[in-house]
């Protein structure tokens, strides 16, 4: 086992450690890295740090203790209400990122409807398929159901009648996103608003990836449906700074259009010897950092920084987006609304095998399973950093398209599809779970292979409970020290 060492390293020895542990980590200070870091240059960066450090160490668990963190949390609420059409009504809080603002939406929404519709003995949720995971961890935390409905098979869409008519009398919300992560686009918010409104149930907007950049893409020229506050029936949404808003990750903010619906996201607790428990979000000690970093970078930027980063991200997501229409053997998902873009093979060749090719080339690209209608594919976000790449980009990828159609198809996946067509999860022990880990190519934990083509066909091929399963194995097993072999 790893101890605490006996006696104390020198700050240059254990700077200097933690640097070589960098070696392997994604390079994305270039700008080859199409997702996970969004960059908008050293000067940005610098900002956010120094915010951030400045107040690492303030506490938000209690608002009257730090009043400059309740005025900075105050303040981004009320920029982002008005950024994502809201009023002096519009209430919010700041949170860690869009999964703990979707938690607090859901939960404010199930403890609304205990109060208000005693009729709802076990509420759910009615959301498109193309809706963030997220979704499904606040449902298996809050112990709420939920209700998929499969999007558009086109457009990737929500399907506006296909939610209408999965509405029951237990149903509290509905979901709507702006934009979906994977095809980048913004379901009819409007026509879910009128359902919402006629159905009588909270409709949640999850503007985590879209809310802060599709209002410049807007002013830009983007075509883009409306999907804020200013939307009948739209009762929250939650937006991500530290995504285009380009904070210091651990910065959302979920937002409603009253006050009455976020007192049901508070949690207080008074029943024990402690302090009493007073929190408006997930967590309860907090660090200041990522609050005032957040505060800082909207000051520092302003409407004029943003708009210029937007347009770079604008006029690259549509150079991306004509390369890859134009390109023989490729086609996108959807028609994107901002620039997150999906794309796939319109042929045989393996797209998993095109994100391989990119990656020997240094591009690090991310491959989507296949669910439902979205087949497997490769997913960019477009960052401003990416955009002097543009070119280079499309030149390999028309490589890589071309080599991959050289490597003949592997025939692990068809016989994994054909194990599997009809398999219960629950039927399987944790060692045959181990043995197909091994059989994927991800048996030991250490081992990350270079290609991972075989890997993502294994898993595309397999049924959802059953990759979830497979994957949940894998982490457990890579969260566990393990000696140094060297
Ligand atoms: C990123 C994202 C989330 C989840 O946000 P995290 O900050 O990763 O927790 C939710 N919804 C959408 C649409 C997203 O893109």
């Amino acid at each position: 086992m790893k101890k605490i060492p006996s006696q104390g390293i020198s700050k240059d020895e254990l700077f200097g450690m933690m640097e070589t542990y960098r070696a392997q980590d994604l390079p994305w200070r270039d700008g080859r890295t199409w997702a996970y870091v969004y960059d908008a240059g050293e000067e940005v960066e610098a900002v956010i740090k120094k915010a951030y450090m400045n107040f690492l160490s303030e506490n938000a668990l209690d608002p009257t203790a730090f009043p400059s963190l309740l005025h900075f949390e105050n303040e981004i609420i009320s920029m982002c209400a008005a950024h994502l059409g809201g009023d002096e009504n519009t209430v919010g809080n700041f949170t860690s990122g869009g999964t703990e603002s979707i938690i607090c939406a859901v939960k404010a929404a199930r403890d609304w409807a205990r109060a208000h519709r005693p009729d709802v003995t076990e509420p759910e949720i009615v959301l498109p398929d193309t809706a963030h995971a997220a979704f499904h961890k606040a449902a298996h935390y809050l112990d709420v159901k939920l209700v998929l409905v499969r999007a558009d098979a086109e457009t990737f869409q929500a399907d506006p009648e296909a939610m209408r008519a999965a509405i029951t009398d237990q149903t509290i919300l509905l979901v709507g996103s702006a934009i979906s992560y994977a095809h980048g686009v913004v379901d009819p918010i409007e026509e879910l608003g009128l359902i919402a409104l006629e159905k009588n149930v909270l409709f949640h907007v999850d503007a985590c990836m879209g809310g802060f950049l599709l209002p410049y893409f807007k002013k830009l020229g983007g075509d883009i449906p409306h999907f804020d506050l200013s939307v009948p029936g739209v009762t929250s949404i939650s937006m991500d700074l530290h995504k285009y808003g380009f904070a210091a990750k651990g910065a959302s903010v979920v937002m409603y259009r009253e006050k009455e619906l976020r007192k049901y996201q508070i949690f207080a607790c008074s029943q024990w010897t402690g302090y009493t428990i007073v929190n408006p979000t997930v967590q309860s000690s907090k660090s200041g950092g990522p609050l005032a970093a957040a505060w800082a970078i909207l000051h520092f930027l302003g409407e004029d920084g943003y708009m210029k980063l937007a347009k770079t991200m604008f006029d690259a997501t549509q150079k991306v987006c004509e390369g890859i229409e134009r390109m023989e053997g490729l086609e996108l998902l959807a028609k994107p609304h901002m620039n997150l873009i999906a794309f796939t093979t319109t042929d045989e060749v393996d797209i998993f095998q095109v994100a391989d090719e990119m990656k020997d080339r240094g591009w690090y690209i991310q491959p989507q399973l296949g669910y439902n209608h979205s087949r497997q594919n490769i997913h960019l976000s477009i960052n401003p950093k990416s955009a002097q790449w543009v070119d280079d980009l499309l030149r390999d990828l028309k490589i890589s398209v071309d080599a991959a159609r050289a490597i003949p198809q592997g025939e692990l996946a068809t016989m994994i599809e054909s194990m599997f067509a009809d398999f219960d999860p629950s039927q399987f022990s944790d060692e045959v779970f181990g043995q197909m880990l091994q059989m994927v190519g991800i048996g030991g934990a250490s081992d990350i292979p270079e290609r991972m083509a075989d890997i993502n066909n294994a898993l595309n091929a397999l049924p959802a409970a059953l990759r979830e399963k497979l994957l949940t194995e894998y982490l457990n097993q890579l969260f566990q020290y393990q000696e140094p072999t060297a």
